[in-house]
């Protein structure tokens, strides 16, 4: 904290953390960030929260990688045994022209004996929209398919596909801060003031001014004390609860005629399908009575102007598309998208997964959203990558990719800021895949638990140390501004994939992102008008953008979707219970998520000194009673076991999570929540069932 004359420089960029998309003022001094502020960006006017006013110190933390690293002849077998703080055991100091070397000839290897299909990639949400891009035609141009996807698997897959088709594009169809033109707000499976706190500030506004806000949650949150109603259904019951609400607007023709007359189809046999989920018949499966069921479905249908807001708690279940259908079909049939005020939006988890998944890291599709499978898409790149031939077949997801890995059809990683040794399903899973492969190749900015497993380690950089750009959950593109220097010899993102690609053979001759940017450009319409030149000078523009001087549209389709005829679409749900229900041996369900002070696996935030003190220690939250029974006082230790494996790991009494109900973050190593969970996947979205797994709950260290 200081005033300005105490800082060489301020430097205007983006919070690295969540997808809210905050811009700040970077403080440097010495070469070293002393010092972030908010600045007054489209998303946030100002504001932080903890992460980004206090977790910057993670930059320069003692455990950044600053040198390439190669894996020991000698090391011991792979696995997460490596101690960040002296990993000579296992890797050994290389220069930058051995180590890409070794990890170019270990992949260009197993291409030219294997073939293309025995190396998959994964890319990060961290990194810039042009690292993103670049990092998908690496592997698309490079090995000749489509196996490249990153965390949106995790994350909002299922809701990008229920969106994709059927309101034809995979964004927000308005700008979180469209909440203050509402008059009525739902907020489903998400828990804002941890994990959007920014935008939670926006919804509290909202409901300051009288707007009404309903919370669809199977755990309380704390945003429930501003709402008008708090509807905690059973966990995994989202489609049964809706349908009942869109069932009480279909029977008492609640609907909007004339929106669904012209801008909508399907809505017929929707109709017909919704008919069976009364309130009176859905109330006991979600645990809500049908007379709040009524009243939620009228106030919604009775709004001028509603918003729909969600997050993972809709997404990640192996019903996430079809959660998403019902949250779209509840807008349509009301009216409430395409006008100030009203609309879908997805609230997106990490600071660039919107841009990377608009930048084409996504297997089935290329950047824009455009099908692989779709010729004329194919001859676009072919024409635009000099030759390239862009394969037909959609590639493998995560999980797949993961699974593949396992079975040893795939031999060969190429992993960019990504951490699946934590972050999937079923982890002990993908751990022991990815000790099986050949020659793993991991790019990061810290030894994270993927990297132990690494033959090849290569450097990287924080956001702080990079210029590009990010694109936020309200489809805002941001220039990222370089505030210091990487540590060491690391380098940026993208000139470590640039000068892989060389090293592979690909005819690459970028020199700057501005260069990757432009080239995005021609493929991509939403970066229509958005320039870098204009980026430089506004800082923000929202995609779509109509003119040079239009700062972009906050809220999108009021004259039609981009959809056949301009038509959206009902897509009717059917109940679907979870892949894996609470038992006699594992009789609770246990959920994940994040919490205020940490992001994600861990890896930035638990090396920020202030989140770390605040919130040191992995835990769990168990509803007080619960803890009772188990004989456990708050801030002792609990046993969680699935059919996974087993965790153990400090309670705290939480009224907020029900009896039969375990709630604990992803972001502790020591009691990694991917241990537990369930690897089933949404057939759409292909995303893992994060939110539900049958799981036994035992005092640590009883028999
Ligand atoms: Fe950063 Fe998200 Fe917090 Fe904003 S709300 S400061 S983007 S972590």
């Amino acid at each position: 904290v200081g005033d300005s004359k105490d800082f060489d420089e301020e430097v205007k960029s983006v919070c690295p953390f969540c997808g809210v998309g905050c811009q700040v003022s970077v403080k440097v001094k010495d070469g070293k960030v002393r010092n972030v502020e908010g600045i007054n960006g489209p998303a946030n006017e100002g504001r932080l929260c903890v992460k980004g006013r206090f977790g910057f110190d993670y930059i320069h933390h003692p455990h950044r990688l600053t040198k390439p690293l190669i894996r020991r002849s000698d090391a011991p077998e792979k696995g997460l045994n490596v101690d960040p703080n002296n990993p000579w055991t296992h890797f050994r100091e290389a220069t930058w022209e051995e180590a890409m070397e070794k990890a170019a000839h270990g992949l260009g290897d197993l291409r030219s004996y294997y073939g293309g299909t025995s190396v998959a990639g994964f890319g990060s949400a961290k990194c810039t929209n042009e690292e993103a891009y670049l990092f998908q035609k690496f592997i698309r141009q490079g090995f000749g398919h489509n196996n490249v996807d990153h965390c949106t698997r995790l994350c909002h897959a299922s809701s990008v596909a229920a969106l994709m088709e059927n309101v034809g594009s995979g964004a927000v169809t308005a700008s979180f801060n469209e909440i203050e033109n509402a008059d009525l707000a739902i907020v489903i499976g998400a828990n804002p003031t941890e994990n959007h706190p920014v935008t939670a500030t926006y919804f509290k506004q909202f409901t300051k001014r009288g707007g009404e806000l309903i919370i669809l949650d199977p755990r309380g949150t704390a945003m429930k004390r501003h709402a008008k109603h708090m509807l905690q259904f059973r966990p995994g019951t989202d489609v049964a609860l809706l349908n009942a609400i869109m069932n009480v607007i279909v029977e008492e023709k609640l609907y909007d005629r004339q929106y669904i007359e012209g801008f909508t189809e399907g809505f017929f046999e929707f109709r017909d399908h919704i008919r069976a989920f009364t309130p009176e018949r859905m109330s006991e499966l979600c645990g809500i009575d049908a007379e709040t069921i009524k009243t939620v479905a009228r106030s919604y249908a009775g709004a001028q102007r509603a918003m729909i807001f969600w997050g993972m708690g809709v997404s990640q279940h192996i019903h996430g598309t079809d959660n998403s259908r019902c949250l779209i079909s509840l807008a349509l049939l009301c009216g409430q998208v395409g006008r100030s005020g009203t609309g879908l939006h997805p609230l997106r988890g990490q600071n660039n997964v919107q841009g990377a998944s608009d930048a084409g890291l996504i297997p089935q599709v290329m950047p824009d959203y455009q099908p692989v499978t779709d010729g004329e898409v194919r001859e676009l790149f072919k024409h635009i990558w000099r030759g390239t031939e862009i394969q037909a077949a959609p590639g493998l997801t995560v999980v797949e990719i993961m699974d593949r890995v396992y079975r040893g059809e795939i031999k060969g990683m190429y992993i960019l800021g990504e951490n699946p040794a934590m972050s999937d399903p079923d982890v002990e899973h993908a751990r022991k895949a990815l000790a099986q492969l050949d020659h793993l190749v991991v790019q990061d900015i810290f030894l994270t638990e993927t990297a132990n497993y690494a033959d090849v380690i290569l450097p990287a950089s924080a956001l702080p140390e990079k210029t590009g750009t990010v694109t936020n959950t309200n489809r805002q593109v941001q220039m990222v501004r370089k505030a210091v220097n990487p540590p060491g010899e690391a380098r940026e993102d993208w000139q470590i994939i640039v000068d892989l690609a060389r090293r592979i053979g690909l005819d690459w001759d970028y020199d700057d992102p501005r260069e990757i940017f432009d080239e995005m450009k021609m493929s991509m319409r939403s970066l229509h008008h958005i320039t870098w030149k204009r980026l430089e000078t506004e800082s923000a523009v929202t995609y779509p953008c109509s003119g040079p001087d239009d700062p972009g549209q906050a809220v999108v389709f009021g004259d039609g979707f981009p959809r056949r005829a301009g038509r959206a679409k009902f897509t009717p749900a059917r109940v679907t219970p979870p892949a894996e229900m609470p038992d006699d041996s594992f009789p609770m369900i246990l959920t994940t998520g994040r919490q205020l002070e940490h992001w994600h696996t861990g890896s930035m935030t638990r090396r920020a000194s202030v989140l770390d003190a605040m919130e040191p220690e992995a835990n769990c939250s168990l509803h007080p009673s619960t803890l009772r029974k188990l004989g456990v006082e708050p801030g002792g230790h609990v046993r969680l076991t699935t059919r996974r494996g087993s965790v153990e790991v400090m309670a705290r009494a939480d009224r907020a999570v029900a009896p039969d109900m375990v709630f604990l973050p992803f972001a502790y190593v020591e009691a990694a929540a991917n241990i537990l969970t369930n690897p089933a996947l949404d057939p759409f979205g292909k995303i893992p069932e994060f939110k539900f797994s049958a799981v036994r709950v035992e005092k640590a260290g009883a028999a």
